[in-house]
Protein backbone atom coordinates (compact mmCIF):
# COMPACT_ATOMS: atom_id res chain seq x y z
CA UNK A 1 0.00 0.00 0.00
CA UNK A 2 0.95 3.14 -1.07
CA UNK A 3 0.28 6.88 1.30
CA UNK A 4 0.31 9.91 -0.20
CA UNK A 5 1.22 8.80 -3.88
CA UNK A 6 0.61 12.02 -5.98
CA UNK A 7 -1.96 11.29 -8.64
CA UNK A 8 -1.08 14.32 -10.69
CA UNK A 9 -4.14 14.08 -13.27
CA UNK A 10 -6.67 14.55 -10.90
CA UNK A 11 -5.12 17.72 -9.40
CA UNK A 12 -6.32 21.43 -10.05
CA UNK A 13 -4.46 23.29 -12.18
CA UNK A 14 -4.33 25.82 -9.23
CA UNK A 15 -3.05 23.32 -7.09
CA UNK A 16 -0.34 22.20 -9.69
CA UNK A 17 0.78 25.71 -10.27
CA UNK A 18 1.01 26.33 -6.37
CA UNK A 19 3.31 23.44 -5.99
CA UNK A 20 5.41 24.51 -8.87
CA UNK A 21 5.53 27.95 -6.88
CA UNK A 22 6.91 26.23 -4.21
CA UNK A 23 9.16 24.19 -5.34
CA UNK A 24 10.92 26.31 -7.96
CA UNK A 25 10.59 29.51 -4.76
CA UNK A 26 10.83 32.09 -7.31
CA UNK A 27 8.96 31.40 -11.28
CA UNK A 28 7.32 33.59 -14.02
CA UNK A 29 4.01 33.04 -15.15
CA UNK A 30 5.24 32.03 -18.86
CA UNK A 31 7.73 29.66 -16.92
CA UNK A 32 4.66 28.32 -15.57
CA UNK A 33 2.97 28.16 -18.55
CA UNK A 34 5.53 26.35 -20.31
CA UNK A 35 6.81 24.18 -17.44
CA UNK A 36 3.09 22.80 -16.36
CA UNK A 37 2.09 23.32 -20.43
CA UNK A 38 -0.53 25.52 -19.35
CA UNK A 39 -2.31 27.94 -21.85
CA UNK A 40 -1.48 31.77 -20.55
CA UNK A 41 -4.69 32.86 -20.02
CA UNK A 42 -5.15 29.45 -17.55
CA UNK A 43 -2.14 30.59 -15.42
CA UNK A 44 -3.31 34.31 -15.49
CA UNK A 45 -6.44 33.40 -14.15
CA UNK A 46 -5.64 31.00 -11.40
CA UNK A 47 -2.56 33.26 -10.45
CA UNK A 48 -4.83 36.15 -9.79
CA UNK A 49 -6.35 33.94 -7.60
CA UNK A 50 -3.40 32.49 -5.34
CA UNK A 51 -2.90 36.18 -5.10
CA UNK A 52 -6.14 37.01 -3.83
CA UNK A 53 -6.35 33.90 -1.48
CA UNK A 54 -2.44 35.61 0.04
CA UNK A 55 -0.66 32.32 -0.85
CA UNK A 56 1.38 33.61 -3.64
CA UNK A 57 3.04 37.36 -4.48
CA UNK A 58 4.41 38.86 -7.48
CA UNK A 59 7.96 40.13 -6.61
CA UNK A 60 10.45 42.25 -8.50
CA UNK A 61 11.79 41.51 -11.76
CA UNK A 62 14.34 39.00 -11.68
CA UNK A 63 16.43 37.00 -14.78
CA UNK A 64 14.11 34.40 -15.90
CA UNK A 65 15.13 31.52 -18.23
CA UNK A 66 15.41 32.80 -21.94
CA UNK A 67 17.42 35.54 -20.04
CA UNK A 68 14.53 37.70 -20.33
CA UNK A 69 13.07 40.06 -17.64
CA UNK A 70 10.33 39.14 -15.68
CA UNK A 71 8.30 39.51 -12.59
CA UNK A 72 8.88 36.56 -10.19
CA UNK A 73 6.07 34.61 -8.50
CA UNK A 74 7.08 33.48 -4.65
CA UNK A 75 4.73 31.59 -2.22
CA UNK A 76 4.35 34.00 0.74
CA UNK A 77 5.86 31.91 3.41
CA UNK A 78 4.38 33.15 6.87
CA UNK A 79 0.82 33.04 5.60
CA UNK A 80 0.22 29.43 7.08
CA UNK A 81 2.95 27.14 9.77
CA UNK A 82 2.43 23.75 10.72
CA UNK A 83 3.88 22.09 14.28
CA UNK A 84 5.51 19.09 14.52
CA UNK A 85 6.40 17.20 17.95
CA UNK A 86 8.68 14.11 17.93
CA UNK A 87 8.53 12.05 20.99
CA UNK A 88 11.79 9.96 21.64
CA UNK A 89 12.02 7.58 24.75
CA UNK A 90 13.79 10.70 26.97
CA UNK A 91 13.40 13.73 24.76
CA UNK A 92 10.02 15.60 22.94
CA UNK A 93 11.23 18.00 20.55
CA UNK A 94 8.70 21.10 19.29
CA UNK A 95 9.44 22.94 15.62
CA UNK A 96 7.21 25.29 13.73
CA UNK A 97 8.06 25.06 9.94
CA UNK A 98 6.65 28.13 6.91
CA UNK A 99 4.33 27.04 4.02
CA UNK A 100 8.08 26.84 1.94
CA UNK A 101 8.92 23.89 4.72
CA UNK A 102 11.60 26.18 6.53
CA UNK A 103 11.94 25.20 10.11
CA UNK A 104 11.36 28.11 11.91
CA UNK A 105 12.14 27.42 15.55
CA UNK A 106 12.90 24.34 17.63
CA UNK A 107 13.03 22.95 21.42
CA UNK A 108 14.24 20.06 22.75
CA UNK A 109 13.00 19.26 26.25
CA UNK A 110 13.76 16.29 28.12
CA UNK A 111 11.07 14.29 29.59
CA UNK A 112 11.32 10.20 29.66
CA UNK A 113 7.71 8.54 28.00
CA UNK A 114 5.53 7.19 29.77
CA UNK A 115 2.04 6.26 28.52
CA UNK A 116 -0.01 8.25 31.55
CA UNK A 117 -2.30 11.42 30.57
CA UNK A 118 0.78 13.29 32.96
CA UNK A 119 2.53 12.78 30.44
CA UNK A 120 0.99 13.61 27.82
CA UNK A 121 -0.31 16.97 29.58
CA UNK A 122 2.76 17.38 29.96
CA UNK A 123 3.63 17.06 25.56
CA UNK A 124 0.88 19.81 25.22
CA UNK A 125 1.81 22.17 28.07
CA UNK A 126 5.12 22.17 26.57
CA UNK A 127 3.70 22.94 23.39
CA UNK A 128 1.22 25.26 24.33
CA UNK A 129 4.50 27.50 25.88
CA UNK A 130 6.57 27.24 22.56
CA UNK A 131 3.09 28.21 20.52
CA UNK A 132 3.61 31.41 22.80
CA UNK A 133 7.42 31.93 22.65
CA UNK A 134 7.40 31.77 18.54
CA UNK A 135 5.15 34.26 18.01
CA UNK A 136 2.90 32.67 15.82
CA UNK A 137 -0.61 33.49 15.70
CA UNK A 138 -2.61 30.65 16.88
CA UNK A 139 -4.78 30.86 14.18
CA UNK A 140 -2.48 30.39 11.94
CA UNK A 141 -1.46 26.36 12.34
CA UNK A 142 -2.68 24.36 10.21
CA UNK A 143 -2.02 20.91 11.96
CA UNK A 144 -0.07 19.36 14.89
CA UNK A 145 1.92 15.99 13.44
CA UNK A 146 3.45 14.10 15.73
CA UNK A 147 6.15 11.09 15.29
CA UNK A 148 6.61 8.62 17.41
CA UNK A 149 9.34 5.55 16.95
CA UNK A 150 7.62 2.26 16.69
CA UNK A 151 4.71 0.86 13.93
CA UNK A 152 1.72 3.12 14.07
CA UNK A 153 -1.67 2.96 12.89
CA UNK A 154 -2.38 6.39 12.07
CA UNK A 155 -5.59 5.97 10.52
CA UNK A 156 -6.91 4.61 14.08
CA UNK A 157 -4.21 6.79 16.10
CA UNK A 158 -2.89 3.89 17.76
CA UNK A 159 0.84 2.59 18.61
CA UNK A 160 0.47 -0.97 17.61
CA UNK A 161 4.17 -1.54 18.95
CA UNK A 162 7.22 0.31 20.17
CA UNK A 163 10.18 -1.40 21.51
CA UNK A 164 11.90 2.09 22.17
CA UNK A 165 8.55 2.83 24.27
CA UNK A 166 8.62 -0.25 25.68
CA UNK A 167 4.49 -0.20 24.59
CA UNK A 168 2.11 -2.00 22.30
CA UNK A 169 -1.79 -1.09 21.24
CA UNK A 170 -1.50 2.10 22.51
CA UNK A 171 -4.54 4.63 21.78
CA UNK A 172 -3.02 8.28 21.22
CA UNK A 173 -6.70 9.46 21.09
CA UNK A 174 -6.54 11.24 24.50
CA UNK A 175 -3.61 13.18 23.51
CA UNK A 176 -4.84 14.28 20.25
CA UNK A 177 -7.91 16.07 22.46
CA UNK A 178 -5.90 18.00 24.09
CA UNK A 179 -5.01 20.22 21.01
CA UNK A 180 -7.28 22.55 19.29
CA UNK A 181 -5.85 21.57 15.63
CA UNK A 182 -5.98 18.29 13.35
CA UNK A 183 -3.58 16.00 14.86
CA UNK A 184 -2.14 13.40 13.23
CA UNK A 185 0.65 10.52 13.90
CA UNK A 186 3.40 8.74 11.95
CA UNK A 187 6.16 6.32 12.44
CA UNK A 188 9.67 8.71 13.03
CA UNK A 189 11.77 7.19 10.32
CA UNK A 190 8.77 8.35 7.69
CA UNK A 191 8.47 11.20 9.01
CA UNK A 192 12.13 11.98 8.52
CA UNK A 193 12.08 10.95 5.56
CA UNK A 194 9.05 13.17 4.51
CA UNK A 195 11.48 15.74 5.13
CA UNK A 196 14.54 14.54 3.06
CA UNK A 197 12.50 13.64 0.16
CA UNK A 198 9.92 16.84 0.38
CA UNK A 199 11.14 18.54 -3.02
CA UNK A 200 12.43 15.38 -5.09
CA UNK A 201 10.76 13.34 -7.46
CA UNK A 202 12.77 10.30 -7.53
CA UNK A 203 12.29 7.29 -5.55
CA UNK A 204 14.60 6.53 -2.52
CA UNK A 205 15.07 4.47 0.08
CA UNK A 206 15.92 5.96 3.63
CA UNK A 207 17.45 4.32 6.52
CA UNK A 208 17.21 5.58 9.73
CA UNK A 209 20.39 4.73 11.84
CA UNK A 210 18.97 5.74 15.22
CA UNK A 211 19.05 4.04 18.89
CA UNK A 212 16.87 1.58 16.82
CA UNK A 213 17.28 1.03 13.00
CA UNK A 214 14.50 1.74 10.71
CA UNK A 215 13.49 2.77 6.98
CA UNK A 216 11.13 4.05 4.67
CA UNK A 217 10.64 3.37 1.03
CA UNK A 218 9.44 6.06 -0.81
CA UNK A 219 7.64 5.75 -4.19
CA UNK A 220 5.59 8.09 -6.19
CA UNK A 221 6.05 10.44 -3.81
CA UNK A 222 4.25 8.43 -1.49
CA UNK A 223 5.81 5.96 1.82
CA UNK A 224 4.67 2.54 1.19
CA UNK A 225 3.68 1.34 4.46
CA UNK A 226 3.02 -2.34 3.51
CA UNK A 227 0.36 -4.26 4.52
CA UNK A 228 0.51 -4.56 8.67
CA UNK A 229 2.64 -0.66 8.50
CA UNK A 230 6.01 -2.71 8.93
CA UNK A 231 7.28 -2.17 5.36
CA UNK A 232 11.36 -1.38 5.93
CA UNK A 233 12.38 -2.33 8.80
CA UNK A 234 15.49 -2.95 7.58
CA UNK A 235 16.86 -2.95 11.20
CA UNK A 236 15.62 -6.68 11.22
CA UNK A 237 16.63 -7.90 8.03
CA UNK A 238 19.90 -10.25 8.44
CA UNK A 239 22.93 -9.09 8.72
CA UNK A 240 25.41 -12.23 9.79
CA UNK A 241 24.24 -15.41 10.33
CA UNK A 242 23.88 -16.83 13.70
CA UNK A 243 25.18 -13.52 14.58
CA UNK A 244 24.52 -11.46 18.23
CA UNK A 245 21.03 -11.47 19.62
CA UNK A 246 18.65 -9.05 18.50
CA UNK A 247 16.00 -7.53 21.08
CA UNK A 248 13.48 -9.07 18.74
CA UNK A 249 14.68 -12.33 19.88
CA UNK A 250 16.00 -13.04 15.98
CA UNK A 251 19.96 -13.52 15.72
CA UNK A 252 22.43 -11.37 13.57
CA UNK A 253 19.41 -8.34 12.78
CA UNK A 254 21.30 -5.39 10.87
CA UNK A 255 20.04 -3.12 14.48
CA UNK A 256 22.42 -5.08 16.43
CA UNK A 257 25.34 -3.74 14.05
CA UNK A 258 24.17 -0.64 12.47
CA UNK A 259 22.37 0.78 15.46
CA UNK A 260 23.29 4.73 16.89
CA UNK A 261 24.04 2.55 19.91
CA UNK A 262 26.66 0.30 19.04
CA UNK A 263 28.88 3.84 19.04
CA UNK A 264 27.33 5.70 21.76
CA UNK A 265 28.43 3.07 23.85
CA UNK A 266 31.67 3.28 23.17
CA UNK A 267 31.75 7.06 23.63
CA UNK A 268 30.13 6.78 27.31
CA UNK A 269 26.53 6.50 26.05
CA UNK A 270 26.94 9.57 23.91
CA UNK A 271 26.66 9.46 20.16
CA UNK A 272 28.73 12.95 20.28
CA UNK A 273 31.33 11.89 22.52
CA UNK A 274 32.03 8.74 20.65
CA UNK A 275 32.79 11.53 17.20
CA UNK A 276 34.78 13.61 19.42
CA UNK A 277 37.19 10.75 20.37
CA UNK A 278 36.85 9.66 16.65
CA UNK A 279 38.01 13.16 15.48
CA UNK A 280 40.60 12.91 18.68
CA UNK A 281 42.39 9.92 16.77
CA UNK A 282 41.59 7.49 19.80
CA UNK A 283 42.43 4.40 18.26
CA UNK A 284 39.36 2.34 19.82
CA UNK A 285 37.19 4.52 18.71
CA UNK A 286 38.75 4.54 14.77
CA UNK A 287 38.90 0.28 15.28
CA UNK A 288 34.80 0.67 16.20
CA UNK A 289 34.10 2.88 13.57
CA UNK A 290 36.16 0.68 10.76
CA UNK A 291 33.67 -2.19 11.80
CA UNK A 292 30.48 -0.14 12.11
CA UNK A 293 31.16 0.84 8.33
CA UNK A 294 31.91 -2.57 7.16
CA UNK A 295 28.74 -3.56 8.59
CA UNK A 296 26.79 -0.69 7.00
CA UNK A 297 28.22 -1.32 3.79
CA UNK A 298 26.74 -4.81 3.46
CA UNK A 299 23.13 -3.15 4.93
CA UNK A 300 23.94 -0.13 2.12
CA UNK A 301 24.46 -2.83 -0.74
CA UNK A 302 21.84 -5.13 0.09
CA UNK A 303 19.40 -2.70 0.17
CA UNK A 304 20.76 -1.34 -3.28
CA UNK A 305 20.16 -4.93 -4.59
CA UNK A 306 16.43 -4.54 -3.53
CA UNK A 307 15.35 -1.33 -4.28
CA UNK A 308 17.79 0.03 -7.25
CA UNK A 309 17.31 3.73 -6.27
CA UNK A 310 18.94 6.47 -3.95
CA UNK A 311 19.62 5.83 -0.87
CA UNK A 312 19.71 8.06 2.41
CA UNK A 313 21.45 7.67 5.18
CA UNK A 314 19.33 9.42 8.13
CA UNK A 315 18.93 8.99 11.74
CA UNK A 316 21.26 10.26 14.74
CA UNK A 317 24.34 8.54 12.83
CA UNK A 318 23.39 10.15 9.42
CA UNK A 319 23.98 13.84 11.38
CA UNK A 320 27.22 12.62 11.40
CA UNK A 321 28.27 10.49 8.38
CA UNK A 322 28.88 13.87 5.85
CA UNK A 323 32.44 13.59 6.66
CA UNK A 324 32.84 9.98 6.58
CA UNK A 325 30.62 9.01 3.12
CA UNK A 326 33.87 8.68 1.09
CA UNK A 327 35.19 5.88 3.53
CA UNK A 328 31.81 4.11 3.23
CA UNK A 329 31.78 4.33 -0.59
CA UNK A 330 34.94 2.64 -0.56
CA UNK A 331 33.63 0.11 1.48
CA UNK A 332 30.40 -0.45 -0.52
CA UNK A 333 31.76 -0.47 -3.62
CA UNK A 334 33.89 -3.49 -2.79
CA UNK A 335 31.12 -5.15 -2.17
CA UNK A 336 29.18 -4.32 -5.18
CA UNK A 337 29.46 -5.65 -8.78
CA UNK A 338 26.57 -4.24 -9.78
CA UNK A 339 26.98 -0.64 -9.65
CA UNK A 340 29.94 1.72 -11.61
CA UNK A 341 29.52 4.69 -8.88
CA UNK A 342 27.59 4.96 -5.51
CA UNK A 343 26.14 8.49 -6.08
CA UNK A 344 23.09 6.94 -5.54
CA UNK A 345 24.06 6.55 -1.57
CA UNK A 346 23.34 10.36 -0.09
CA UNK A 347 23.43 11.71 3.51
CA UNK A 348 20.55 13.05 5.00
CA UNK A 349 19.86 16.90 4.66
CA UNK A 350 18.18 17.40 8.24
CA UNK A 351 20.86 16.57 10.81
CA UNK A 352 18.63 17.57 13.34
CA UNK A 353 14.96 17.52 13.83
CA UNK A 354 14.06 15.13 10.89
CA UNK A 355 11.04 13.38 12.31
CA UNK A 356 9.28 16.73 13.21
CA UNK A 357 9.88 19.04 10.48
CA UNK A 358 8.95 15.99 8.22
CA UNK A 359 5.88 14.79 10.57
CA UNK A 360 4.90 19.27 10.44
CA UNK A 361 5.01 18.86 5.99
CA UNK A 362 2.46 16.35 6.30
CA UNK A 363 -0.19 19.41 6.82
CA UNK A 364 1.24 21.70 4.28
CA UNK A 365 1.16 19.09 1.70
CA UNK A 366 -2.54 19.06 2.25
CA UNK A 367 -3.22 22.38 2.94
CA UNK A 368 -1.55 22.82 -1.06
CA UNK A 369 -3.35 19.65 -1.98
CA UNK A 370 -6.72 21.52 -0.75
CA UNK A 371 -6.79 24.54 -2.69
CA UNK A 372 -10.22 24.98 -4.55
ZN1 LIG B 1 15.93 -7.98 15.19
Amino acid sequence: MVVNGVDESRQSNKVRIAKCILDCKEISKAEIASKLELSMPTVFKNIKELIQLGIVTEGNEYQSTGGRKAKGLSIVDHFMYAAGIDITRNHISYVFIDLKGNLLCQKRIRRTYENTLYYYEALYENFACFLKESGIESNKILGVGISVPGIIDAQNQMIITSHVLKVNNVSLKNLSQLFEYEVYYENDANSAAIAEFADRNRDAVYVSLSDTVGGCVYINQGVYTGEHYRSAEFGHMNLVRNGTKCYCGKKGCADVYCSARVLSCHGNGSLEGFFDLLQAGDESAKKVWEKYLEDLAVLVTDLRMVFDCDIILGGYVGGYLKKYIMDLNKKVVKLDPFDNDTTYLQTCRYEREASAVGIAMRFIEKYFDMLL
